[in-house]
């Protein structure tokens, strides 16, 4: 039998299923408050220090930055001394246990975060499931599962994989995860990538599909679990996983490498980022830079907005670490279902269609101003190579209006003597109908547009991007969303700028859409780092005439499938062994 969930890496994993469950329910979480509120609260804030010990511990150990840094997320998160006044009085008020109290209140910062319509952001809340999961098993006695003492190639099943999990210093036996829920841009995802190690997220019944003990057969690229498997397939399986391997050694030669097509068109690929913890990864395997960095992290999980000192030191740091390469900072992404308290975002019926990007730092100047600022400063200690980017633009006047604002957040700099990239390029993303069909315009007032093919999607087929119920509906081969992309591609060549026209959404990525978006002419593209080598790799096998010809093609072809099937045919003859 074969399933199909979301792939993470490239890998093949060959063992026995092996189901993993976590007990974190409390039967009973009222306590006496005569007598037991001091131990509870006791009882927390030894299960805080025991895990920040942990996380110390692991960050030390490890020798991969990703890791040390996440670990030094989770070590400032548990040492937050709000938080943990938070859980006491949680404990003393509402007279629960301790396991409860950590339960709730991490949990309410958790739906916070799984609220927000960013995919990226919104699984960062799996990252406070785990700690409040870890927590409560600490105050409760429970032991937690250890994939070091594993007997044999094991695939683990579970229902979300906690990135804790990942964090294990010896996965020498984990050679596959299966989970029934969870995305590709998770931290537990991004860890298992990072580690090597296939998995298959969001596969629906994984439980009950997936006997313990079985064997089962992992590949990430397709996306795929299979049983019942015989001879042939296990040895097929051996030989596919050699040749992997071999070729991901061979990916490393572009760590870092201008690429150009087969026919010698020079092509840029940069890396998306959002999290402080990946920019040591994100520097290493894509010194080029970052085309996407999405500073709305930067203003979750606190209880004020951050300061100008503190957003200018981050972007700093962030440039610094790519001596060789441009950043593009997103101004904030927030507004609609992404609500952090502090930032006045009122309740709306439609959020998505609301006070949503620019909107939002349009409308609180006081925010924007600051960022603006911050971003400026950290320019001036690096000339030409900051670059900033207007999210969710439908109107070039709403660029007009966030050009003052920057005009303004100049002027005050200059009044203050501060230095600043007096020639800061500065950019639109687009991402919504209007400003396809307007590119020309857009192109006018900006140094650079990059297209945002997740939102253009879900704006343009009125689908929501975040609703499962709707999911089949939602694709990027749309004929739809195909000529709104080309028109803003063609824009782009038709005035002399093709390299100032960029794409940072997931289809820039997507194996089966990159002879397509060649064909028609993008000549930049910002990936998901775990993407950036391959995307290089595969850009620089296609031959951009051959393409052009399939893009023609492609631009007749009725339905999303039919696009989908074409191109599929096109990948397996251009760069069969990558992708199937
Ligand atoms: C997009 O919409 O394609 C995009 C890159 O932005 P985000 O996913 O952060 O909305
Ligand atoms: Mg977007």
């Amino acid at each position: 039998m074969l399933y199909r969930g979301v792939g993470i890496g490239y890998g093949l994993g060959l063992g026995t299923v092996h189901h993993l469950n976590f007990l974190t329910a409390d039967p009973d979480p009222a306590i006496d408050p005569a007598s037991d509120i001091a131990q509870e609260q006791e009882s927390a804030a030894r299960a805080f220090d025991a895990l920040i010990g942990d996380y110390r511990k692991q960050g030390e150990q490890s020798d991969k930055d990703d890791v040390a840094e996440l670990c030094k997320f989770y070590v400032m998160f548990l040492s937050s001394a709000a938080l943990r006044r938070e859980v006491s009085t949680s404990i003393a008020d509402e007279h629960i246990n301790a396991a409860s109290a950590l339960t709730r209140v991490i949990g309410s910062k958790r739906d916070e975060l799984a609220a927000l319509d960013n995919p990226y952001l919104a699984e960062r809340a799996s990252d406070l499931d785990d700690l409040a999961r870890r927590l409560s098993a600490r105050v409760l006695g429970l032991e937690e599962p250890d994939l070091s003492a594993l007997s044999g190639p094991t695939v683990i099943v579970v229902d979300e994989l906690p990135p804790s999990l990942m964090l294990s210093r010896n996965l020498s036996q984990l050679v596959g995860i299966v989970t029934r829920r969870g995305g590709r841009t998770s931290h537990a995802a991004i860890l298992a990538a990072l580690r090597d190690i296939p998995a298959v997220f969001a596969v629906a019944d994984a439980a009950e599909l997936l006997k313990e003990g079985e064997e089962v057969l992992i590949d990430a690229a397709a996306g795929t679990v299979e049983t019942e498997l015989d001879d042939e397939a296990r040895a097929l399986a051996l030989q596919r996983k050699e040749q992997k391997a071999r070729r991901s050694v061979a990916l490393q030669k572009f760590i870092g490498v201008p690429i150009r097509s087969a026919d010698g068109v020079e092509l840029t690929v940069l890396a998306n980022a959002g999290d402080l913890t990946e920019v040591d990864e994100v520097a290493r395997i894509c010194p080029e830079g970052i085309g996407l960095f999405r500073t709305e992290f930067l203003y979750l999980n606190r209880g004020s907005a951050p300061t100008e000192a503190y957003l200018k030191g981050v972007t700093t740091r962030i440039l610094q670490s790519f001596p060789r390469g441009r950043v593009i900072a997103r101004t904030l992404d927030v507004g609609g279902d992404k609500d952090v308290s502090y930032l006045n975002i009122a309740r709306e019926d439609n959020p998505f269609l609301g006070r949503r990007g620019i909107r939002h730092s349009l409308a609180f100047d006081d925010i924007f101003q600051t960022s603006l600022r911050a971003f400026l400063a950290a320019s001036g200690q690096a000339s030409g190579r900051l670059r900033l980017m207007y999210p969710m633009v439908t109107s070039p006047a709403e660029v007009t209006a966030a050009n003052e604002a920057l005009a303004r957040a100049r002027a005050s700099l200059d009044d203050e003597d501060i230095a600043y990239d007096t020639k800061l390029c500065v950019g639109a993303m687009i991402e919504t109908p209007a400003a396809a069909v307007r590119v020309a315009e857009f192109l006018e007032l900006c140094d650079f547009v990059s297209i945002g093919t997740n939102d253009l999607t879900q704006y343009t087929l009125a689908v929501d991007r975040g609703n499962a119920t709707v999911a089949a509906l939602y694709s990027h081969f749309d004929p739809a969303v195909l000529r709104l992309i080309e028109g803003v591609i063609r824009a782009g060549r038709d005035s002399g700028r093709s390299a100032d026209v960029e794409m940072c959404g997931e289809m820039a990525s997507d194996p089966l859409a990159l002879p397509l978006l060649l064909g028609l002419g993008l000549r930049v593209y910002s990936v998901s780092t775990p993407f950036v080598l391959r995307t290089k790799r595969l850009l620089s096998l296609l031959d951009t005439e051959l393409c052009a010809k399939l893009a023609r093609q492609v631009m007749t072809c009725a339905t999303a499938d039919a696009v989908r099937s074409l191109l599929e045919s096109a990948a397996r003859g251009m760069y069969a062994d990558w992708y199937f």
